[in-house]
């Protein structure tokens, strides 16, 4: 059977589960998608999130346990990262709208958005609610992360040898090729927009999320505004790096890293990477130099454009 692509999470989702490939089993794994959609999206009315955010400041709100679970996850990340990975800066990413209405915000809005996003007013136990009218979470930076370790579970339980899960750009591996060999994942040049590779990944049983700037953007006289915001300046982040990518076996892992280690910026973004076992970060920098830090089990990377060097 070939592959199956549906729109889910906001991108386009590609599974594929080769020849063990059957209509109910692609029928769960999309299902299973949509039920963590209907559960996080900003957007979706009765989501956690959304039921979250309208109680802001108002009411405790009733919430899931997946939401919880990935919620926890996503405070820890921001600990973690001293606030680069803010799982509370909703206000921030409503205001700015990347990929939606193409404007820039005035300082005065920025400082009250930012005024809006300390992810530690918020409560959780016995009931959720975020502490403040206006507070916003918004977990888009880990949640596809989270969905790759749900539909591994799934091909888990259903002992498929092996597949390949694809949403929008961050992948989950699953087993090997048939010849035993691990599976060649392409890393996008970020130069290239959706085209062509700077580098192939050799990995199994692995999850690969990368941020980059090329993802979802706008562009004003010539100067491009993406949709990685620093919780500290309130602007697209501009530290030389064009994306970040990190591979771990854990997708939420994965994700959270990926976006925390491009806001942090090289030094300290590879300083949390070095502290988390399992995982490999390759940065991407706009000097088409890339750099490598950590070590994943059975991931190799190799650097094919030829335009891009190495560096220490
Ligand atoms: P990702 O592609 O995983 O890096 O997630 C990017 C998305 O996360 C953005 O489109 C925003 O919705 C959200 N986001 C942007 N900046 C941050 C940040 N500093 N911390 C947490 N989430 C963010
Ligand atoms: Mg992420």
């Amino acid at each position: 059977m070939s592959p199956r692509t549906e729109e889910a999470l906001g991108t386009i989702c590609t599974i594929n589960l080769f020849d063990q490939g059957s209509e109910e089993l692609y029928r769960r794994l999309f299902g299973r998608l949509s039920e963590i959609e209907g559960i996080f999206s900003p957007h979706l009315e009765g989501s956690d999130t959304a039921r979250l955010n309208l109680g802001a400041g108002l009411e405790p709100v009733e919430l899931s346990s997946s939401f919880i679970y990935v919620l926890d996850k996503a405070l820890d990340y921001a600990e973690l990262s001293g606030g680069a990975f803010n799982p509370a800066l909703g206000p921030l990413i409503k205001l700015w709208d990347i990929g939606g209405e193409a404007r820039i915000p005035s300082i005065f809005e920025i400082e009250e958005a930012l005024e809006l996003s300390n992810y530690r007013e918020l409560e959780i136990y016995p009931q959720a609610m975020l502490l403040r009218r206006g507070m916003a979470l918004d977990l888009g930076a880990i949640v596809k992360g989270y969905a790759l370790d749900e539909l591994r579970k799934i091909l888990i339980e259903e002992e498929i040898d092996r597949a390949i899960l694809d949403l929008g750009g961050d992948v989950y591996v699953h087993g090997a090729r048939p010849s035993g060999d691990p599976w060649r994942v392409g890393l996008q040049d970020p130069r290239e927009g959706l085209g062509g590779y700077l580098g192939i990944i050799n990995a199994q049983d692995a999850s690969i999320a990368t941020s980059g700037t090329y993802q979802r953007y706008f562009e004003i006289e010539g100067r491009r505004y993406h949709h990685l915001l620093s919780p500290f300046t309130g602007y697209p982040v501009e530290n030389g790096l064009m994306s970040v990518t990190v591979i771990s076996r854990s997708g939420i892992e994965a994700d959270a890293l990926a976006t925390a280690a491009f806001v942090l910026g090289w030094e300290e973004g590879r300083a949390l990477i070095a502290r988390s076992e399992g995982a490999l970060g390759i940065f991407v920098f706009d000097d088409e130099t890339l750099r490598l830090v950590g070590e994943a089990q059975d991931v190799e990377f190799e650097l094919i454009a030829g335009e891009y060097r190495l560096a220490e």
